[in-house]
């Protein structure tokens, strides 16, 4: 048995201990803050509770896996899930286009994607969709399930996305995904493919064409919403952690990782304490630990993020009752500006039936940086939305570096292959021995779901050892 302690109470990090205390180690998170959970935050007020965090949960296998190797009870008997069900409404105002697809149907999506693009649309969308399901079918393992090593890094730098071959300059190099959408759907089709990569703080200009994975994803396998809001999958997760003995100190602001003889050896805290520990697990932004704090060589935590943009959330208190057969999550496309709009139909998200809370969420980028312009794109998918409005809470980058701790409030997007390997993350071990990578700065990246897999990933090099081939 070993003493671990692990840096930060964010999904990654818990994720983490809970398997490691399963696994009979004594596991201590240091939280600097006075919660859990890091981005999965709420905001309450009047009657009215925001997600400030993640509105929605793809790929929920990841959690589904944790709750049965932590414990006796599963996921769903520990939180109320229900999959989105229309998937997602599509409004592009330029082009009088408001198409709603239906979730876990690609049939469905097609008719509906004909029906609002014109005839073809559907089985253009699939074709992409389908070429991402063998970029998936490739990578999956190497990419999400099996720790990165350097070969699998070398082998990911490829793009594994099949584009449509063409004559011409394209040829010559692998496209971006904003070139596969240009050329494998064009016209406003081409605007959804684009948006929804970019909700994930992915530039489609520079992204391979890879990225489709992602749209491929969130069609396959749903999107996830839980009664009361995102935040009660992290209390789910911190009472597992409980369950199982982890401790939390919280309050404990950790400034440098110990390094003795060789290895990590616990924690100094910025009250200038030091937590002994066998080994250390990292959970959060490494370029948060203060320059000349990280363990030498230099390079044992490697870093990436100076590419992230930001992100600002508005939190809607409008009067007036959510209307019946409201979409959950509507993306608006406009001019390159493209903007999340959720408006899940859960009474403890309101005060009573007569009122409703929609959260507006874009990334940083042209038309989408300042609150009024997510606003006025906000008005295209809520109808009446100015004369609903009570009153708004606007959440900048500095909010998301206060809850996460990320510099400049950066949000780590999931890992994906190509781009010559730019897009992948730092492995879940590091020089040093016994200091561990977790959460969303680690491979395979973040997000709910991938930051989630981090504590799979971990678990598994600790107490299987550097052999450790994978999740399974
Ligand atoms: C606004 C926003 C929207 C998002 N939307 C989505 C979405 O739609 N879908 C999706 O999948 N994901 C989304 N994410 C990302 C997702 O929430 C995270 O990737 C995921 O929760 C994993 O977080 P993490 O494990 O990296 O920990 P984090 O959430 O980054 O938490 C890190 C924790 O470490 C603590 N900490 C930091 N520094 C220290 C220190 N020095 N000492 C001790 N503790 C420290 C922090 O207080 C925090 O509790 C969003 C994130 C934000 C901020």
């Amino acid at each position: 048995m070993a003493r671990i302690a692990v840096i930060g109470a964010g999904m990654g990090a818990m994720a983490t201990a809970a398997r490691l205390a399963v696994a009979g180690h004594r596991v201590t998170v240091y939280e600097r803050s006075a919660t859990y959970g890091g981005a999965v935050g709420r905001y309450e007020r009047d009657g009215f509770s925001f997600d400030t965090g993640p509105g929605l949960l793809h790929l929920p296998a990841v959690y589904r896996d944790l709750f049965v190797k932590t414990g006796k009870r599963p996921l769903e008997d520990c939180v109320d899930m229900a999959q989105a069900n229309p998937a997602v409404r599509h409004v592009l105002p330029a082009h009088g286009i408001d198409a709603t697809l239906p979730g876990a149907s690609h049939g469905g999506v097609a008719a509906a994607l004909d029906a609002a693009f014109g005839p073809g649309a559907g089985e253009r969308w699939n074709g992409v969709l389908g070429r991402a399901r063998d970029a998936w079918d490739a990578t999956r393992r190497p990419l999400l399930e099996e720790p990165l090593r350097d070969g699998a890094r070398q082998a990911l730098a490829t793009d594994p996305y099949p584009a449509l071959r063409r004559s011409g300059l394209l040829r010559r190099r692998t496209p971006t995904l904003a070139e596969v959408a240009g050329r494998e759907l064009g016209g406003p089709l081409a605007e959804l493919l684009i948006g929804v990569v970019r909700s994930y703080g992915i530039d489609p200009a520079g992204a391979p064409g890879s990225a489709a994975v992602l749209p491929y994803m969130e069609q396959t396998f749903g999107s996830w919403y839980v009664r009361g809001g995102m935040r009660e999958l992290a209390t789910a997760v911190y009472e597992r952690c409980l369950e199982r003995k982890v401790a939390f100190v919280f309050g404990a602001d950790v400034r440098e990782v110990l390094v003795r003889g060789g290895g990590a050896a616990g924690l100094l805290l910025a009250d200038g304490t030091e937590a002994a520990a066998d080994l250390v697990v990292c959970g959060i932004d490494p370029r948060r630990l203060p320059a000349g704090s990280l363990p030498r060589p230099a390079q044992a935590v490697p870093v990436r993020g100076d590419d992230l943009p930001g992100r600002t959330t508005l939190l809607l208190a409008l009067r007036g009752a959510r209307p019946a057969g409201t979409v959950h999550r509507t993306l608006v496309h406009s001019a390159g500006a493209h903007v999340t709009v959720l408006r899940p139909d859960d009474p403890a998200t309101r005060p009573d039936a007569g009122h409703e809370a929609v959260t507006v969420s874009a990334v940083h980028g042209p038309g989408t940086s300042e609150p009024e312009q997510l606003l006025e794109l906000a008005e295209k998918a809520v109808q009446g939305l100015r004369e609903r409005l009570l009153w708004q809470e606007v959440r900048t980058p500095a909010d998301v570096e206060a809850a996460t701790g990320a510099v400049g409030g950066a949000v780590p997007a999931p890992a994906l292959a190509g781009a010559g390997g730019r897009l992948l993350y730092p492995a879940n071990t590091t020089a040093v021995p016994g200091l561990y990578l977790a959460g969303g700065w680690a491979h395979p990246g973040g997000g709910l779901a991938h930051a989630g897999m981090t504590g799979a990933l971990v678990a598994g090099l600790i107490v299987e050892g550097a052999d450790f081939r994978g999740s399974r």
